[in-house]
């Protein structure tokens, strides 16, 4: 393949790390052929076998989804094999911590993450993943997601922060700042940085009965109001690169779409970093969305449309080489997309140091002692307490049933030990890359049979069950292949409920002195293309519930569900006998020591829903903050509540609220000014705890419909028994703004509650009001 004149050359000015990175960019450009400048804006699966003809033949800018084994030479063979020794920018799916690579630290889902309201923590795990991956060859990851999960029956709600704007931005941004090493726009990403991505841009989530990047009902009002700004604020703070949504809004894919890549993200928000398309978005105009007649003009609309980079477009490079030719695209038009990708490869510093894997880095980084404590630290306030009749934490003091004085508790249920499914999705067995079918070494990963096993005291023991299979799997009626090629997956069938299995599970509790079980989804259930019609838990698990509630409250013993899920589910309505219920979201490595020690009440549950659970499918969508307005608030045949509330989360504690006062009085305060509110809360029960203090604004009045509240300001507040604490949070008043008819953002004159307490949920929270006067666009 390689031939004399691919030998790099040497002494260019764009190889002077010394010149300004325009005046390089600049230089080899002016050096690159068309077909040099074409490949330079592809990323392509960097498959061993393919490797030599997309580097040496297509020139391709950059591959993804490349084993460990393989990358060293493939980066090798950019800069040594090539005319220009244009080195790869390699990227891939880290997630929730670098999930194809064998022995990574994998933390909770991002859903999962954001169960803790912690901007800090989860800061920390996006810093430890950035550690793990740069040390490996990878220089990017496809993260964060900033999609607001609506539609729960969307098969990538785990991946989200949840349903609420404010929380999903102050967790993207802090994922953003660990990735990135702190380095904002334009600035060099230190050695031990991977650039990150926001994605999907935007309004992926917003699927119709939330099938997989389905059209997308949006206007450009409702863009702005919820579902642009957290990626407003990532653009603003420098966030390298973003990744664009499959669907399409108001009849054009994202990939095409001028106002939002143009006007908005580029214009507006002046965003000067790299766009990449999702997975063949530029064929999909072509073959699903039937929008392009062919390659050539699909390829000439998305570099048209500011596209830098075509994720997984093969033919884009004959696309473009023909449209460039037809004269349908300039080449100057290709130049800006090619010089913003090379702008990356010298932030990071490629060209100097194409950041191959580092064996002695990767020897002591990954999966070290350090990140796993940092894991379990993020992994215990990404599990929420939802119900708790006083049974937990188990008591030391529960008396032994058996003859031989021994404690005997029951771990039952399909997910109390299936080690690769606590880790959700995009994590080495969940099917995306090749390499790591048997997942993550089972020996890093703690179940909740394990965490209990370790940390229960001298003289319990525990007695397992699986007790029921969830799904079955079976071929697809469609065919086993996609229409690119690509393998299509089995498709999972709820399994039956297993008679054997749920007897011995029955039996299992029968001995037992107290019986936890572990219930909820998998893998094959959760991710994309594989959204549910249905939120019910599937196979023999909820005959399972029914059974252990029976047994449970004929023998007078404590029941604890655990709930195990990629998002909310709904339980049987036998569950609400249960005498307490955890929500774990897919909760990475440390998800059963994290849960074992608080059901022993080793650590004090502080997780707080940051996504609203129905009780049923057809309530959806439950989101709290919906817009004001409608008939009634039920359904004739059930209520609109739902089963928990955005927000919602207990302690083994109480917690009481004073009422809150806003420094300086009600106001009137001007856009510029900031609210400072304070609320007394006093621990009123008899253990340390936690509470998630949240201050929501309600516009009395507003000349549109809106949200009634929306979420301003939280904090995490511990608190010793007895002790109270002035708790302080500042709101902008320019926080408090709507979106107006003609899609501006305002805050508009009149008044306001700040209303502050323990959930969403309006009979949590303290009202004060104020008001505002001088209304502006902000
Ligand atoms: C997903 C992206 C992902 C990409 C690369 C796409 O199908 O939508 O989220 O980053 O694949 O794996």
């Amino acid at each position: 393949m390689k031939t004399e004149d691919q030998r790099p050359i040497r002494g260019m000015p764009y190889q002077d790390s010394t010149l300004p990175e325009g005046e390089r960019t600049q230089d080899l450009l002016s050096r690159m052929t068309l077909e040099e400048k074409v490949g330079q804006m592809m990323q392509l699966e960097g498959r061993k076998e393919l490797l030599p003809d997309l580097i040496l033949r297509r020139h391709v800018g950059s591959i993804l989804h490349t084993s460990p084994d393989d990358l060293p030479a493939a980066l090798t063979m950019a800069v040594q094999e090539t005319r220009l020794g244009i080195p790869l920018i390699v990227g891939d799916d880290c997630i929730h911590g670098y999930s194809f690579w064998p022995g990574a630290t994998i933390f909770p889902s991002q859903l999962g993450m954001a169960t803790s309201w912690d901007p800090e923590r989860v800061r920390q795990a996006a810093r430890v993943t950035a550690e793990e991956v740069s040390a490996t060859g990878v220089h990017w990851t496809f993260s964060p997601v900033l999609c607001i999960s609506r539609d729960t029956r969307w098969g990538r709600v785990d991946e989200t922060f949840g349903e609420d704007p404010l929380l999903i931005g102050d967790l993207a941004s802090a994922m953003v700042k660990g990735y990135q090493g702190g380095a904002k726009a334009g600035e060099p990403l230190p050695e031990d940085a991977i650039m990150a991505c926001a994605k999907h841009f935007a309004g992926y989530s917003e699927t119709q009965g939330g099938r997989d990047a389905s059209e997308a009902d949006l206007s450009h009002r409702k863009l702005m109001s919820w579902f642009l700004p957290p990626f407003e604020r990532v653009a603003k703070e420098g966030c390298g690169s973003f990744m664009l949504g499959y669907e399409a809004i108001d009849g054009t894919p994202v990939t095409l779409n001028h106002w939002l890549l143009d006007e908005v993200l580029r214009g507006q928000w002046g965003y000067r970093g790299m766009l990449v398309t999702d997975w063949d978005n530029v064929g999909r105009t072509v073959w699903e969305q039937h929008i392009e007649p062919d390659y050539t003009h699909a390829a000439a609309d998305a570099v048209k449309a500011g596209n830098d980079l075509m994720m997984t477009t093969p033919q884009f490079y004959e696309g473009a080489l023909e449209a460039v030719r037809s004269g349908i695209l300039e080449e100057d038009q290709l130049d800006q997309a090619v010089g913003r990708i090379l702008a990356v490869k010298f932030r990071l510093g490629l060209f100097e140091n194409p950041r191959l894997p580092d064996r002695e880095r990767i020897r002591t980084t990954i999966g070290s002692q350090e990140h796993k404590r940092t894991n379990l630290e993020l992994t215990r306030e990404s599990v929420v307490l939802l119900r708790n009749d006083g049974s937990l934490p188990l008591k030391a003091g529960i008396v032994p049933r058996q003859e031989e004085g021994v404690h005997r508790l029951a771990v039952v249920g399909p997910l109390a030990d299936d080690a690769q499914s606590q880790l959700g999705d995009w994590s080495g067995a969940s099917g995306q890359v090749p390499w790591m079918r048997q997942g993550q070494p089972r020996e890093m990963i703690v179940t909740v049979r394990d965490g209990l096993t370790s940390l229960l005291p001298e003289g319990w023991q525990v007695d397992y069950a699986r007790g029921a299979d969830i799904i079955t799997m079976v071929d697809d009626p469609a065919g086993p292949t996609f229409h690119d090629g690509q393998p299509r997956p089995k498709i999972a069938q709820s399994a039956p409920t297993d008679q054997d299995q749920l007897d011995q599970a029955v039996q299992t509790a029968r001995r037992s002195d107290a019986v936890i079980a572990v219930v909820g989804d998998l893998v094959q259930l959760t991710g994309e293309g594989r959204s549910t019609a249905t939120l019910e838990l599937m196979g023999g698990q909820a005959d399972l519930i029914r059974a252990l509630v029976d047994v449970c409250s004929q023998e007078d013993k404590p029941l604890c569900l655990v709930l195990m899920s990629s998002k909310p589910l709904v339980l049987p309505a036998e569950a609400d006998l249960a005498n307490a219920l955890i929500w774990a979201p897919s909760p990475g490595m440390e998800g059963g020591r994290a849960i074992a020690e608080i059901i022993l009440g080793l650590t004090e549950p502080s997780g707080r829903l940051p996504i609203s659970m129905p009780r049923h499918v057809g309530q959806l969508p439950v989101y709290y903050n919906q817009v004001r307005g409608q008939h009634g608030n039920r359904y004739a045949d059930l209520t609109q509540d739902p089963a928990f509330v955005f927000g919602q989360g207990l302690s083994y504690t109480t917690f009481e609220y004073g009422c809150p006062t806003i420094e300086g009085g009600p106001g009137p305060f001007t856009h510029d000014q900031v609210i400072h509110a304070s609320i007394p809360l006093t621990n009123t029960g008899d253990r340390p705890g936690v509470e998630v203090v949240q201050a929501y604004v309600r516009d009395l009045v507003t000349s549109v419909t809106w949200a009634d509240r929306e979420l301003k300001a939280y904090k995490r507040v511990s608190l010793e028994p007895g002790q109270t604490a002035q708790v302080e949070l500042d709101i902008p008043i320019s926080a408090c703004s709507i979106v107006d008819s003609s899609a501006h953002r305002v805050v508009e004159d009149g008044e306001f509650d700040l209303l502050i307490g323990h959930s969403s949920n309006e009979d949590d929270l303290q009202a004060v009001r104020f008001s505002v006067t001088g209304a502006r666009s902000v």
